[in-house]
């Protein structure tokens, strides 16, 4: 997958650059750009940002270098996406299908955001990652990337996703590694067990447990 990240702070994603997301592109499964949106913008002192119409607090990205940037990527097989809290909130389900895409665009709008007419020529698929706000596209941009990263093939185990919170409706049982005590806090007898059977079963009664305690909303939920 290629994945072309259009931003105004391009020294903000060093976080994609360790750990598994670093394997990821080290070994070829995803190559991410990153393009600076000021250098196409046309105006001589390269300003990308100006004052809304109609007033209002803030500045605006200005449509011109957004919509240059985004052209000089596009190809047939493209998908535009814009992080925005108005957008549909980002779930699983909505990250494995974009997983399947060949190459994803992201601009990040910052500042108040974007002039409308971004949205109107690029029509970018609008994706939030919860309701809040933040001051700039570049960590949504980077949440989405990263959840999305995951169930491309290669890039983590398939077993860790059947397993994990929210796959089924539920939350993530409790987990332990070594020391087996620590401080006298003792990992639950039955992990230890060796028993497999019983293992499963005390997981599976916790992951019921911990989702009907905090989540119950999960269980009836639909996508
Ligand atoms: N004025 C906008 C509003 O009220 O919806 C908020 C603009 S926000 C300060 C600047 C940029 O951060 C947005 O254009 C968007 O790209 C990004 N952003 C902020 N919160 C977000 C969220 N919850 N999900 C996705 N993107 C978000």
């Amino acid at each position: 997958m290629i994945i072309d990240i259009l931003t105004l702070f391009p020294e903000s994603f060093s976080y994609l650059n360790a750990s598994i997301l670093k394997r990821a592109q080290e070994s070829g499964i995803i190559k991410i750009n990153i393009i600076d949106i000021r250098q196409f913008s046309q105006d001589k002192h390269k300003k990308c940002d100006d004052y809304p119409f109609g007033g209002g607090a803030g500045m605006l990205m200005t449509v011109q270098p957004i919509y240059d940037c985004a052209k000089s990527v596009m190809k047939e097989n493209s998908k535009i996406i814009f992080a925005s809290p108005s957008g549909r909130v980002l779930s699983p389900s909505l990250a494995q299908q974009l997983s399947k895409e060949e190459h994803l665009i992201f601009i990040c709008g910052h500042y108040e955001g974007v002039d409308q007419r971004v949205i109107e020529l690029l029509k970018p698929m609008e994706i939030s990652i919860g309701d809040y706000v933040l001051t700039g596209g570049e960590l949504p941009t980077m949440v989405i990337i990263d959840c999305l990263s995951r169930f491309i093939d290669g890039v983590i185990a398939k077993e860790s996703l059947s397993e994990e919170s929210f796959s089924s409706n539920n939350l993530e049982y409790p987990q332990y590694t070594r020391p087996q005590n620590f401080m006298g806090l003792q990992v639950p007898e039955v992990l230890v067990s060796g028993n497999h059977q019983e293992v499963e079963k005390w997981r599976k009664e916790k992951s019921e447990e911990i989702t009907k305690a905090r989540r119950p909303d999960l269980k009836t939920k639909e996508e």
